[in-house]
């Protein structure tokens, strides 16, 4: 089991809250809350172990029964996962290639394939079939009207484990249907603590650049060393060089690019109208002299364009270029004409 696997410390009451009603388990569970703070790895763990034939008694699984096993190697008879497979069409065919089309939503044909396998009974007598939804809000209106009818007449055993980051993106339909579960956001200590554990350096700034979420540091901690060099390059305001600079900060992808220069540019405001910098906490000195010198009305104007291109980043565009515009204009946010 990786570290990731286990539940996280934050978890733990939630956790044993579920399992004091195991023997009444609702047909749908909605797990919901905001991004970053562990639900889909709670949501499998709590999979495993409700399928588990030798639970312990706080209601871990086993990890090595046959049933455990099949989980581990996702094959496990009596599961299913659904999560976006249908392809964004994206609006020029010519330009169009598989690998620019990103999955965004639980297609109706995927929920409609859940037929057959809620009709069987499931591979041990007496067993639960478990159905996890991940995010839910990427079904849309045909997918969560034929989900609904589902949770309308729930079949023996099933249980329907739904996801969700943005819960009122729901059908309210949907969410009714549902036993709600509130999953509990880590506070600065129980984040740094976990991390500490984990061996992350730099927790702190870490954990500030990524609005608080020790999961995403965690996984994203290769990307950290890389954003020093972003910001290395975005601190040379006027001087950088847009060819050069674009690459970098497109090097994850162009979503990410923009997400850094969304949180230099919201640092870069929060300091010039005399507020904390919020996400880059050991660039404040260069924030602070760059936000004396930066041109409010052009940095504004990159602000916005920051958010359409943002809104944009699925389509298959040239990316770099849409990089090295944005990255223009930034430079002329600090030259004197
Ligand atoms: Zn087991």
């Amino acid at each position: 089991m990786t570290s990731l696997s286990k539940l996280y410390p934050w978890q733990t009451q939630v956790w044993q809250h579920l399992n004091q009603d195991a023997q009444r388990m609702p047909h749908a569970l909605l797990l919901h809350g905001r991004s970053g703070i562990g639900k889909y790895d709670f949501a499998r763990n709590f999979s495993q172990a409700l399928l588990c034939v030798d639970k312990n008694d706080q209601g871990f699984s086993c990890g090595h029964c046959s049933s455990c096993n099949w989980f581990n190697d996702d094959s496990h008879p009596d599961f299913r996962l659904l999560s976006p497979e249908q392809e964004v069409e994206a609006e020029d065919e010519v330009v169009s290639t598989k690998k620019t089309k990103k999955k965004t939503q639980i297609s109706v044909a995927q929920i409609r394939d859940l037929a057959s396998f809620l009709s069987l009974s499931s591979h041990r007598s007496g067993g639960l079939r478990i159905v996890l939804i991940h995010p839910a809000e990427a079904l849309n209106l045909a997918s969560a009207n034929a989900l609904l009818k589902m949770l309308e007449e729930p079949s023996d055993g099933v249980v329907f484990i739904l996801v969700s980051h943005q819960i009122q993106r729901l059908l309210p339909t949907i969410i009714s249907r549902c036993q709600k579960i509130s999953m509990p956001i880590p506070d600065e200590a129980q984040s740094m603590a976990w991390l500490e554990e984990q061996g992350v350096v730099n927790a702190k700034q870490q954990l500030a650049y990524l609005e608080g979420s020790p999961i995403k540091v965690f996984a994203e901690q290769s990307q950290f060393n890389q954003l020093s060099e972003v910001w290395r390059l975005l601190a040379m305001a006027s001087k950088l060089e847009p060819h050069i600079a674009a690459p970098a900060l497109i090097a994850n992808s162009v979503e990410s690019g923009i997400i850094a220069l969304q949180k230099w540019i919201y640092d870069l405001l929060a300091m010039r109208l005399g507020q904390h910098n919020r996400y880059h906490l050991a660039q404040a000195d260069v924030l602070k002299v760059l936000a004396e010198k930066v041109n409010l009305d052009r940095l504004f104007v990159l602000q916005k364009k920051c958010n359409e291109l943002r809104k944009l980043a699925l389509h298959p565009l040239n990316h770099e270029l849409q990089m090295e515009s944005l990255l223009l204009e930034y430079t002329r946010a600090f030259s004197a004409k």
